[in-house]
């Protein structure tokens, strides 16, 4: 897990930047943010600090800036939100009027903005899937998806009540949704697993050399799993942190045996989801249709805001009153996500993301070849990407590798985020991104690549 020992915390000299994108000019951390970054350590836990420790000021398109004059190129999106870029003045305007209007809170009370949104949401879903519920974050979707399952398949027999998910899953924090997760570390608070809650390898190409669908019938016949006993099968597009996809063949094989045992399929379009990939959902790159979407983070790109959309009759198992959350449809999200869907569409974000994402790609590939001893492979579509960093020539993980790459590209003014899955850099822009941003990026990734691997070499001599 992310642990602040990973930064240094005192300020140290860094050497200047100064492009047309990133400028660092005082040393990092900032020295006139250290009482801030104190104040958060004292009253915030510990399990916050997991960042570099860089203060956001504001930010604004590609771009995030501190308050002491430095500059960051963004390539988190603040982990995968401002698909749109931050700060768009479209959404500031959406927000800023809805404020005015004003309608900050209007609960499950109907609202005009909501009945427009979920209209648009349902219209952006593949057909078939005529229903959208709204809540706030990506845990409360999955966990929502989960409870639908299990409702559903009680429909069919009190036993079809369990949940397939895959290792290296994570599906949010919630009890439900981190049950689900394929992270055993993260889940040891839990205790009382549930014991109809099931996870199976995830064929990735690379740690699971398996991608054949007989692998993922053989998990479960050694976890003595029948098909009757199942109310649905959840999984991420492509795995979040290691932006992993499985094979196409997979996955439709998946979907048509689920259709046979009249299992729901679950896609977790959380990070995914709105042109991330290339793709509007990624699930499309399957050439699948799920029976419920969850999504979030990039519905909006900014206010926090996420759904479920899925199948009529399976929406429909509650009566009035009994699936509902106080902030269901909260007016300032809902208006951000509108102008978001506006942005998305009227700039074609998704086509942006597959044609600069194969840049990205082709460039990533090239570096994965300059430094494969340690680069063991690069994962993802579009503008998402996952630099998988490995201990010297072996297929083994280097996390430690990764958070140094990761602080080495903060003081040269590129903004990531921490590693979340094992040892993994991951890239993800704003979708708004241009070529020759995308180029100074992929530069500094190579410098910081090259330095930090030289170090190695030089501390071994
Ligand atoms: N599912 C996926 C695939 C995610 O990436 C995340 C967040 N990283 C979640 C669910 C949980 O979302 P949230 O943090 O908004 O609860």
């Amino acid at each position: 897990m992310a642990d602040q020992s990973h930064y240094a915390q005192q300020p140290r000299r860094v050497p200047q930047v100064n492009t047309k994108y990133r400028r660092i000019v005082t040393e990092i951390p900032a020295p006139g943010s250290l009482p801030i970054l104190e104040k958060l350590r004292q009253y915030e836990p510990r399990s916050m600090s997991g960042q570099p420790p860089i203060i956001w000021d504001r930010a604004e398109g590609c771009q995030v800036y501190d308050a002491w004059g430095n500059m960051w190129l963004d390539w988190s999106s603040g982990v995968l939100v401002t698909n749109a870029g931050h700060g768009r003045a479209e959404i500031v305007e959406a927000i800023v009027n809805e404020a005015r209007k004003p309608l900050l809170h209007n609960y499950c009370f109907p609202s005009a903005e909501r009945a427009e949104l979920t209209e648009r949401l349902v219209k952006v879903a593949p057909e078939g899937l005529g229903k959208c519920f709204l809540l706030t974050t990506g845990s409360e979707a999955t966990e929502c998806a989960i409870k639908l399952c299990r409702t559903y398949g009680q429909t069919k027999s009190p036993d079809k009540i369990g949940m397939i998910s895959f290792l290296g899953a994570f599906h949010g924090r919630t009890m439900g949704s981190q049950m689900a997760g394929g992270i055993d570390k993260l889940k040891g608070w839990i205790v009382n697993l549930d014991p109809a809650m099931w996870q199976v390898p995830f064929p990735d190409g690379y740690w699971v050399e398996d991608t054949s669908f007989d692998g993922f019938l053989a998990s479960l016949k050694a976890q003595g799993v029948e098909p009757q006993q199942i109310a649905g099968v959840m999984t991420e597009s492509y795995q979040g942190g290691n932006a992993s996809f499985a094979p196409a063949e997979f996955m439709q094989k998946l979907s048509a045996w689920c259709k046979e045992h009249d299992i729901l399929l679950v896609m977790d379009e959380v990070q995914a989801g709105f042109g991330r990939t290339g793709k509007f959902w990624a699930f499309e790159h399957y050439g699948v249709t799920p029976d419920l979407i969850a999504c979030g983070k990039g519905i909006s790109s900014s206010l926090p805001l996420s759904c479920v959309l899925g199948r009529d009759d399976v929406m429909n198992l509650y009566p009035p009153g009994s699936m509902t959350s106080t902030h269901t449809g909260s007016p300032l999200p809902v208006v951000a996500s509108l102008a978001n869907l506006d942005l998305l569409e009227k700039e074609q974000l998704t086509e942006r993301s597959a044609r600069l994402g194969s840049l990205l790609h082709d460039e990533l590939a090239k570096l994965q070849v300059k430094y494969s001893s340690r680069l063991g492979y690069v994962h993802g579509k579009g503008l998402v990407a996952s630099l998988h960093m490995i201990k010297e020539g072996r297929k083994e993980p280097d996390v430690d590798l990764a958070y140094r790459v990761v602080a080495r590209c903060i003081d040269k003014g590129l903004m990531l985020f921490s590693p979340v899955g094992v040892s993994c850099v991951k890239i993800s822009p704003p979708l708004i991104t241009d070529e020759d941003q995308l180029r100074e990026g992929l530069e500094v990734i190579n410098e910081a690549l090259g330095e930090v691997l030289d170090e190695g070499l030089q501390a071994q001599a």
